[in-house]
């Protein structure tokens, strides 16, 4: 600490801390005495990592000295950064060009910060890395050290490295564990619900699910389209020249000084590198500004509204893009069905528009919610929702009779399930009832108490339900 110019003021301060540590022991939840530390500070001490920094400084400035010595010899690729040494926490790597000398050089370094230190490597856990070196050095290196040789793939903070190319069974153990594919598979199949290893029919697609929500979708978020995000954050750090070690590396191995955005991908570069350098068309100007320049849609807000139960939600905006599995979208989509007929009244084609307004059990239903809704009256064609939906205004009466709408379509979608798989049918009264118990679940749990003393008529209509 002296060596950095630490006011002595500060040094004995850290001394002090450093050689006043006392250790107390508790048992039985008793504090049963004490005792003095004499090795420094234990693993944990807030100050202990702080401390750890600066020895690791010392470190790389020695290291920095051996390798301005003229027999010292950069690994290739570290030449131009002059990179000698990378250290994390207590895992250190040394980099030096494969020769008896440097590597020599580089030892008598750690041995000074050894000595000087106290602090010394665990050679049982340490390995050295050969690459491109020749047998007779090779073996000459390593009968005069007494270091094992290390083999590739190396593990460094968990990742493994290797100076070739990845092959399939390198990854084996990451793609199990990470495939983006398998992520989304796993969404798809919580979306929809799986048949064995496949999600079940439906008719919306996935690219329709993972548009946000003020574009039409549901918005999930896609695994490999959140992956290109992440990676977005690689580009602008490559793209704005930050100043961080694997920039400078980037830039002095592959860029040179050029724009990210002109340089002229050569075929032998790694594969991380291109494929960041793939992805610079998507993140371009033009594609950007193509992508913010989306039209959101209108009905979004009322059919995500936070008043509307979220099974409700679901049900309501597939039934509005027109995506539920009724018999004529099972034709459209050649699925063979029995019958076209409406599996609840059995009296004309099974359509959106015919379930949810034309057909008998439903008029009994929407004519139920009516008498206890008051106002609400949205239009009798299903066609003509969406402009509802979009049109009105947002505040709480029409978020209130969105809801129940949406409670109704859930219920009818129910029903017809039930009268398709089971053959048995509810009542209306009994189905617009249960819808009324939910909606009052609900509006109580997202209403606050001042919504309600300022809206008498809405605190009224809930409190009926
Ligand atoms: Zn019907």
């Amino acid at each position: 600490m002296a060596t950095f110019c630490f006011p002595s003021k500060f040094i004995k301060w850290i001394m002090i801390c450093l050689t006043d540590t006392s250790y107390s022991l508790m048992m039985k939840g008793r504090l049963q005495g004490s005792f003095a530390g004499r090795k420094g500070l234990r693993q944990g001490d807030p100050i202990s990592p702080l401390l750890f920094v600066l020895v690791m400084e010392y470190l790389t400035r020695l290291l920095n000295q051996v390798a301005q010595h003229r027999e010292f010899h950069f690994h290739p690729l570290c030449k131009n950064l002059h990179l000698v040494n990378l250290c994390f926490a207590d895992d250190l790597i040394l980099f030096c060009k494969g020769n008896f000398r440097s590597l020599n050089l580089l030892m008598d370094g750690f041995l000074r910060f050894s000595q000087s230190s106290g602090m010394s490597a665990n050679l049982n856990k340490s390995h050295i890395y050969f690459g491109g070196v020749a047998a007779d050095v090779k073996n000459n290196i390593l009968s005069s050290i007494l270091i094992e040789e290390g083999h590739f793939p190396l593990k460094y903070l968990g990742v493994s490295l290797k100076p070739t190319r990845w092959q399939v069974a390198d990854c084996s153990e990451i793609i199990k564990k990470l495939v983006i594919q398998e992520i989304d598979r796993i969404c798809r199949n919580f979306l929809w619900g799986a048949n064995g290893h496949r999600s079940k029919f439906h008719c919306s697609s996935w690219s329709q699910v993972r548009l946000p929500k003020s574009l039409g979708g549901m918005g999930f978020k896609e695994g490999s389209n959140w992956n290109k995000v992440l990676l977005a954050k690689f580009i602008w750090a490559v793209s704005t020249k930050q100043d961080v070690l694997w920039v400078k590396w980037i830039d002095a191995l592959y860029l040179r000084g050029q724009s990210f955005w002109s340089y002229h991908l050569k075929p032998d570069v790694s594969w991380y590198w291109r494929k960041l350098c793939y992805l610079r068309e998507e993140f371009s100007e033009a594609n950007l500004v193509n992508s913010l320049q989306r039209v959101p849609v209108a009905f979004a807000k009322a059919v995500w509204s936070r008043l509307t139960v979220p099974k409700h939600r679901f049900i309501l905006w597939q039934s509005i893009l027109g995506h539920l599995l009724t018999r004529d979208n099972l034709i459209k989509c050649q699925i063979s069905v029995n019958s076209c007929l409406c599996p609840v009244c059995e009296r004309a084609e099974e359509t959106h528009q015919h379930l949810f307004f034309d057909c008998s059990f439903s008029h009994q239903v929407w004519e139920l919610t009516k008498s206890w809704l008051g106002s609400a009256i949205w239009p009798k064609k299903f066609v003509q929702w969406k402009m509802w939906l979009e049109g009105k205004p947002k505040n709480i009466e029409h978020r209130i009779a969105v809801a129940s709408l949406a409670a109704a379509v859930y219920g009818i979608w129910c029903n017809r399930n039930t009268c398709y798989f089971s053959h048995c049918s509810s009542t209306p009264l009994r189905l617009v009832y249960m819808n009324r118990l939910s909606l009052k679940a609900r509006f109580f749990g997202c209403l606050s108490q001042k919504c309600l003393d300022k809206n008498i008529a809405i605190a009224e209509l809930v409190r009926s339900l």
